[in-house]
């Protein structure tokens, strides 16, 4: 149990949720609801198949197609696609894919203000938030505003079926950092919490399920309705230690954005357990055992997840650097964040061990 939480305050987006198997066939009664005519389908380019069989369903309510959607939102791409929706007179978007075209969505609506509709492929539950990371000659930046937050999400479990198996896992760890973190956010209320552990709780419960069988679409649902928990979080709250180790990894270093979040999970949580185990007891109930850390990094090694920085292409010799790039302007944490104790947790991930408790 989370200890009760005796002040707080609170806010969610006015966001609509439709969610189901095959409520991806209801796009049109989406864009006729926002009161448009006229969509821009975007995808990424593997996707792109999909993004033009949804634009021929649409019944002529389909502006165009834009299959550039790339990782970390590069601004010439945006640049690209807001040029496309003005020369087909797009009055609202569709972004059908993962983190990355839902990105681009964000990108395009932050510029033109166009409504989006959201059908998210994957579970790194960008769909939820008014939250964009974007790259400009390789600095990556992240803007908040309301124009950014999409109005309309759709959650079909059949579209994510495709998911390769590594890469459910890893997306999965992904969304479910947003909650760990979640858990002893500065800014955390009640309702956050109980998201984050609902959350949580729906991975446990459905990703061995997925990974036994990626077409057990019951379970493929469950693991949606985790993703949206967890992005729904990511919203309302702030990310503290764990989303600063990736961001610079995944910024300084190019480390692939959800493996990354898997590999450092366990680390970064154990790390705060000692400052905050209560806030992080949720994590214990759930997952077993008696440090959260410990727990989390359990669960990944039984769900199959990658568990060494080593293996996705970090260099020994860039873990001083990764560390004092992760101490200078350190997001708020629970714990002091500490030069020589990152250090060590750097150098753990980066080996694959169990994380230091
Ligand atoms: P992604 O969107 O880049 O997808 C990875 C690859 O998988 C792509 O090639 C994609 O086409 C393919 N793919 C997606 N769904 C598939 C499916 N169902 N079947 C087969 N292939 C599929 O990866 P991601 O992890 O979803 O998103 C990562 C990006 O999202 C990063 O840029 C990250 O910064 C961003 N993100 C942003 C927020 C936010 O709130 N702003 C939150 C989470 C992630």
């Amino acid at each position: 149990m989370a200890p009760f939480q005796s002040q707080f305050e609170a806010q969610s987006a006015a966001v609509r949720v439709r969610f189901g198997a095959g409520v991806r066939h209801r796009i049109e009664e989406e864009i006729d609801r926002l009161g448009c005519i006229r969509a821009l389908v975007l995808s990424t380019p593997p996707q792109a198949d999909s993004a033009m069989d949804m634009a021929a369903s649409l019944n002529g309510k389909a502006a165009g197609v834009f299959t550039k959607a790339a990782m970390h939102t590069p601004v010439d791409v945006t640049a690209e696609a807001v040029a496309h929706a003005t020369s087909v007179d797009a009055d609202c978007l569709v972004a059908l894919g993962g983190g990355s075209t839902t990105g681009l969505g964000k990108a395009v609506a932050y510029r033109t203000d166009l409504p989006q509709i959201v059908i998210p492929t994957t579970y790194a539950g960008s769909e939820a938030t008014a939250i964009l990371g974007q790259t400009e000659d390789g600095v990556k930046t992240t803007v908040t505003d309301p124009k950014i937050q999409p109005e309309v999400i759709l959650y079909d479990p059949e579209l994510v079926v495709t998911l390769p198996v590594a890469m459910t896992v890893t997306s999965a760890l992904n969304a479910m950092a947003h909650a760990a973190e979640a858990l002893y956010a500065v800014n955390r209320n009640p309702v956050s919490t109980m998201l984050a552990i609902e959350g949580l709780s729906a991975f446990k419960r459905a990703l061995p399920k997925v990974i036994d069988n990626p077409q057990d679409i019951e379970a493929r649902g469950e693991t949606l309705y985790g993703a949206w928990l967890c992005g729904t979080v990511l919203g309302q709250v702030g990310m503290a230690l764990h989303h600063k180790l990736c961001h610079t990894l995944g910024g300084s270093f190019d480390l692939p954005h959800a493996e990354t979040h898997a590999v450092v999970l366990p680390h970064a949580i154990a790390y705060n357990a000692r400052a905050v185990a209560d806030l992080l007891q949720p994590i214990c109930d759930i997952f077993g055992g008696t440090n959260a850390g410990q727990s989390l990094h359990t669960f990944a090694n039984t769900v199959g997840a990658p568990m060494a920085l080593k293996d996705l292409g970090l260099e020994e010799g860039d873990l001083d650097r990764t560390a004092d790039l992760a101490v200078s302007k350190p997001y708020p944490n629970p714990r002091p964040v500490e030069r020589d104790a990152i250090r060590t947790l750097l150098q753990v991930a980066w080996a694959g061990d169990p994380p230091v408790l």
